[in-house]
């Protein structure tokens, strides 16, 4: 353990980095809980005070278990129990590891050390004094190697009686090989032909020697059924062909008798410990492949960005590792339905149905080879996340009669279940929360426009109502001039109120989706000649400069849509610039799109807006009360270009002050088109 402690958020980057030269000094302090864990009930609350101490020194901690060799032996019930402490130790909010080492207490120090852990706890372990004189126990061990690291050796309550399973597990049975028997034959047969041969310049007694080759080549090649068979006949064949008298089964010198004792111990030492180093060494392999996948999987998982890619990668791992069918159940309207399946054509009746809500309902296996409606076709066990249950996962298979899975198969169901549940209820978040935004920002702008409508509505209503109560009430003491100008305010007025209308019901258009222009060829002189019409009034202190030249492509757009953008880009330039000023609107060819330009000499726009100025209910100067406007305008325009296949952008004139707003709109193809055509036609 190395003196300095690290803070915890950088972590692995610092534990890296620690032994550079560059950092020196006292490091801020931060403590690390590293708890041991194994297959006995009692890990369960030496987890738990983990987890508290943990969150009393604010520190992350670990749960780790240290594969050595006695784990191979561990009976399915200690594996399971094992498997459920680690799945504990996640629950809770830990790491769960698993090392492979020789010795526990060596491991646990080495791990530590490498991750700067400042507490390991440890449960005690009972055990009578002699013994520990012999061989301390991993606590009293890891007490002597520990140097700074803190060691809590916590007497944990055992709680023997295991949780027992609620599915009932398919037993494993090798499948009894005779072609590995046969071998183990062929074996013996081969080394009593060499040892007739060898029978003439070897001592008797060595000749064991070639027998003990033919057993452990049984051991090595086949495991230690067929090695014990092996030796069983080896040994009868050496006594027979080979031990004085020959070809009886007697044995009369007493030293062939130690030696024919001696082979038969050997041997089967031999077999064994080959055969355990091969079954380890295949436990290895297997586990390896299996880790190998479940990583791919859980890459495969926060890959994929919609529900139906997890379901469908979910179905298909559970169905190819397991080596069943498999089908995945989401709830819906009350009950559950089928979401996904590998192989996918799989269909329910009602009863499954019924089984996989009552396992979704209770959060319990349910079905085949389960405690609670064993007769259905299939197995149903709840996708669980820390929450409940999200879903349901059913497995069947015609190969195997009876329970399903065996408890390594239950095991590895359990791992593939936890991973889905948790990158569906990812999923499930992140729709989530894309809902709260969009109902938030569906209020910001309900409230954005209940504050504009009425601030828009009452400016121009209460103009027109001033002028009508006037010209109401003393219309006969007018003079004609003052009822003329009255009157043009209330038309005036009203006009405004219809634009703002106009706009805010194009802006609904433009967010509800249900744009859809009605494009067609258009000469872009035409559609700027009647937005000038149109806007003929409010330019009326405006000059106006148009350079259109004849030959500029005709374009695809909508004319009333086209014409509403010009009209709103002409409406804004003689709103911000000064009267007097002049408008140049503009039309030329730019790399194969025609663009149109409205372009003024107010103020222009600050840079840091110019893209914002789009936006909906946006305006540069917040509560500009001098020039009435709503936001809306420049976000119709972006809308309406958009919808009609091209885009625009604002920006500030080079040349001199004033906003330039320029939109590109795509040459159509089919005039290119036709051109070819009426050359080919030629
Ligand atoms: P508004 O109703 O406020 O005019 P718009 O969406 O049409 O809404 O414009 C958004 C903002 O962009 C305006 O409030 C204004 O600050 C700025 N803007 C638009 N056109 C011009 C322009 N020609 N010159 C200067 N500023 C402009």
């Amino acid at each position: 353990m190395l003196p300095g402690k690290q803070p915890a958020e950088v972590d692995d980057h610092l534990l890296n980095d620690r032994d550079a030269p560059a950092i020196s000094g006292e490091w801020p302090a931060s403590e690390r809980v590293l708890v041991s864990v194994d297959h006995h009930p009692a890990s369960a609350s030496l987890l738990r005070h983990s987890a508290e101490m943990a969150a009393r020194l604010r520190a992350p901690w670990a749960a780790v278990y240290v594969e050595t060799n006695r784990s191979i032996n561990l009976s399915e019930a200690e594996r399971d129990m094992l498997a459920a402490n680690l799945r504990l130790a996640e629950q809770l909010g830990g790491e769960a590891i698993t090392i492979a080492g020789r010795e526990t207490a060596q491991e646990l120090i080495r791990y530590a050390a490498s991750k700067a852990v400042t507490h390991i706890v440890i449960g005690a372990q009972k055990q009578p004094t002699w013994l520990a004189w012999f061989s301390p126990s991993v606590a009293d061990r890891l007490v002597r190697k520990a140097g700074d690291i803190s060691v809590h050796v916590i007497s944990g309550n055992e709680h023997k009686d295991a949780v027992p399973r609620s599915v009932k597990a398919a037993v494993e049975r090798p499948a009894f090989d005779l072609r590995a028997y046969l071998l183990a034959v062929f074996y013996v047969v081969i080394a009593l032909l060499a040892g007739i041969v060898l029978d003439q310049v070897l001592d008797v007694r060595n000749l064991a020697l070639v027998f003990l080759m033919a057993v452990l080549t049984s051991a090595v090649l086949h495991g230690l059924r067929p090695a014990l068979f092996s030796c069983l006949l080896g040994a009868l064949a050496f006594n027979f062909f080979f031990l004085p008298p020959r070809y009886t089964m007697t044995i009369s010198d007493p030293e062939s008798v130690l030696a024919f004792f001696f082979f038969l111990g050997v041997a089967i030492i031999a077999s064994n410990l080959t055969a355990t180093v091969q079954r380890q060494a295949a436990a290895a392999r297997q586990r390896a492949r299996t880790t190998e996948d479940l990583y791919l999987f859980s890459r495969k998982l926060a890959a994929a960005g919609t529900l139906d890619d997890v379901l469908s990668a979910t179905a298909f791992q559970l169905s190819s590792m397991l080596r069943v069918r498999a089908v995945l159940l989401l709830p819906e309207s009350g009950t559950v339905a089928v979401k996904a399946g590998y192989p996918p054509d799989d269909k329910l009746d009602e009863a499954d149905i019924a089984a996989a809500h009552w396992a979704f309902e209770n959060n319990h296996a349910a079905g085949r080879g389960a405690d609670t409606l064993p007769g259905a076709r299939r197995l149903y066990v709840p996708l669980r996340t820390g929450r409940a249950a999200i879903g349901v996962i059913g497995l069947d298979s015609d190969d195997r009669d009876g329970p399903l899975l065996t408890p390594g198969e239950q095991r590895l169901l359990d791992a593939l279940a936890d991973q889905a549940a948790l990158a569906i209820e990812r999923i499930q978040l992140v729709a989530d929360v894309d809902q709260a935004k969009l109902a938030a920002e569906a209020d910001r702008l309900r409230s954005a426009l209940l504050t504009s409508i009425s601030h828009d509505l009452k400016t121009p209503l209460a103009a027109v109502l001033g002028a009508s109560t006037t010209l109401r009430d003393y219309f006969a003491s007018m003079s004609e001039e003052d009822r003329k100008d009255l009157l043009s305010t209330v038309v005036d007025e009203s006009e405004r109120l219809n634009r703002f209308i106009a706009n805010l019901l194009d802006m609904t258009r433009i967010e509800s989706g249900a744009m859809e222009p009605n494009s067609a060829l258009h000469d872009v002189g035409d559609i700027v000649g009647s937005a000038l019409r149109r806007a003929a009034k409010i330019l009326s202190h405006h000059g106006v400069h148009v350079t259109i030249p004849a030959d500029l492509p005709t374009v695809r757009v909508d004319p009333v849509l086209f014409e509403q953008v010009l009209f709103n880009l002409i409406d804004n330039a003689a709103k911000y610039a000064p009267e007097g000023s002049t408008v140049e609107i503009k039309g030329w060819t730019g790399t194969g799109d025609v663009m149109v330009q409205v372009a003024d000499s107010g103020p222009g726009i600050p840079d840091n807006d110019l893209d914002r100025v789009f936006d909906t209910f946006y305006r540069v100067r917040k509560g500009d009360q001098v020039r009435a406007g709503t936001g809306l305008g420049l976000s119709i325009c972006r809308g309406f270009v958009e919808a009609m296949g091209g885009t625009i952008t604002a920006a500030n004139r080079p040349d001199r002050s004033g906003a330039a707003f320029t939109i590109r709109l795509p040459r159509p193809q089919e005039i290119t088109n036709d051109i070819t055509k009426l050359e080919d036609m030629k």
